[in-house]
């Protein structure tokens, strides 16, 4: 495989942008070799610099479910941007989306539309903050919820976690209202409500930025229990999961509640949105009903409002689309597992609808200590030879893969068989 011009363009992006990439997953860094410049999109296969064709497993982090270059998405957003790319005021298709959104979750009756998902869970929080008056957080080792100052967090010393910076520039006096928890592990949250007064838990109740470890309904319920018990706010951050695992994410699959739902990626089929949605009596605390303030130039922006209600009314015109994911997902995982079992690999994997995550593990991992535990040299390994054969996995083993409904049975096929000529060298 020929990358020269790839290869041309990442020593240009060097000289001037940070790193040569705007996001640092994308630099190949955990798994080697150097990234690929991408031209164009077409269904299920992206094209990069060099005329390599791949099928894409990454599909932009998760939005695009319905594949590159959906007709819809692409003439809703072509009609919006005739008519103005942003006003910076209200417009129509805002409530449009929002009535699409809140009708899948008939618990949750306000939203507000940000730029990014990172945007979704530092608001939520603050409104989780504000509507409890209590500072104390808790998050879960494994979960991530965009870059903001109170969530890049890292275990600290000591029985119980209060956080330390993950990131340097991050002040510890922000952290030390962060208190971590160990995933599906329902004592290490009490035992957190024991040291610290919390007002909000922050989880992802399908992990998809850990490979993709989903949370146990009993634990799940517990956790609901606990935040009512002790008069916290529980948030859901469904940022990749929602639209994904199921149209209506988690709830769909589990029917949990929480207080807070964010949502991202799928939402804004494409372009960056992101999203909060809470009951009323929360959601009516944040300005201008309330005093908790939050706000953005661009939130709302029509154009994305557009790509992303294309998007889901499509998504929901075609509910069985899902059942069809979830069928590709799981036929490719159990092919890739026989495979490693034949190999004598450990092999573990998950499935959600359209997402799934494996691991080079002995047992299935159930938290973030469990996923580190794999072989993520053999991951590189395997990604590298993958990309060779023009399979687009994602540059590190803490991602979740993604199937799209530009995906055929004989994409998915393909695709085993090419990890039977791969597993030969791992
Ligand atoms: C991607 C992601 C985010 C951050 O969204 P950005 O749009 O990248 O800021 C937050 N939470 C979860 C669960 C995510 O997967």
């Amino acid at each position: 495989m020929n990358t020269t011009n790839s290869q041309k363009l990442f020593a240009d992006a060097q000289q001037y942008i940070v790193g040569g990439v705007n996001s640092p997953v994308r630099a190949f860094k955990s798994v080697g070799g150097t990234p690929i410049f991408f031209k164009k999109g077409e269904g299920a296969y992206i094209t990069d610099e060099d005329g390599n064709k791949y099928l894409d497993f990454i599909q932009s982090w998760g939005p695009l479910i319905l594949g590159h270059c959906d007709k819809d998405i692409q003439n809703s957003i072509c009609e919006a941007v005739s008519n103005g790319t942003s006003f910076g005021a209200p417009t129509a298709i805002e409530t449009e989306l929002a009535k699409e959104v809140l009708e899948l979750f008939p618990y949750l009756d306000k939203i507000r539309f940000v730029s990014s998902g990172t945007e979704a869970t530092m608001s939520a929080i603050r409104v989780a903050r504000g509507v409890s008056g209590k500072d104390d957080i808790i998050k879960f080792k494994g979960c991530y919820h965009g870059h903001s100052d109170s969530l890049l967090v890292s275990a600290g010393s000591g029985a119980v976690t209060f956080g330390s910076p993950s990131s340097p520039g991050v002040p510890a006096d922000f952290t030390k209202h962060t208190l971590l928890a160990d995933y599906n592990d329902i004592e290490s949250v009490k035992a957190c409500f024991e040291a610290g007064e919390v007002g909000c838990v922050i989880i992802e109740p399908i992990a998809g930025n850990m490979s993709l470890v989903p949370a146990d309904l009993e634990f799940l319920k517990e956790l609901r229990e606990l935040c009512t018990k002790n008069g916290a706010i529980l948030i859901f951050d469904e940022v990749m999961s929602g639209f994904r695992a199921s149209l209506k994410g988690s709830y769909g699959i589990l029917g949990i509640e929480a207080d807070i739902v964010t949502f991202g990626k799928v939402i804004g089929g494409g372009m960056p949105v992101g999203a909060f949605a809470g009951k009323a009596e929360i959601m009516s605390q944040l300005s201008p009903e309330g005093p908790i303030y939050q706000a953005g130039t661009l939130s709302g922006n029509p154009v994305a409002m557009a790509a992303g209600l294309a998007s889901l009314k499509k998504l929901k015109e075609n509910k069985e689309i899902y059942t069809e994911l979830n069928t590709k997902a799981e036929t490719l995982m159990a092919g890739f597992a026989s495979i490693a079992k034949e190999a004598g690999i450990d092999f573990q994997y998950n499935v959600r609808g359209s997402m799934f995550g494996f691991f080079f593990n002995s047992k299935l991992p159930k938290n973030f200590d469990d996923v580190c535990a794999g072989d993520e040299e053999r991951y590189a390994k395997f990604h590298s030879e993958m990309l060779k054969r023009g399979f687009y996995f994602a540059p590190s083993a803490y991602e979740t893969g993604f199937i799209c409904t530009a995906m055929s049975s004989s994409d998915i096929e393909k695709t085993i068989e090419a990890f039977e000529e791969v597993v030969k060298s791992l």
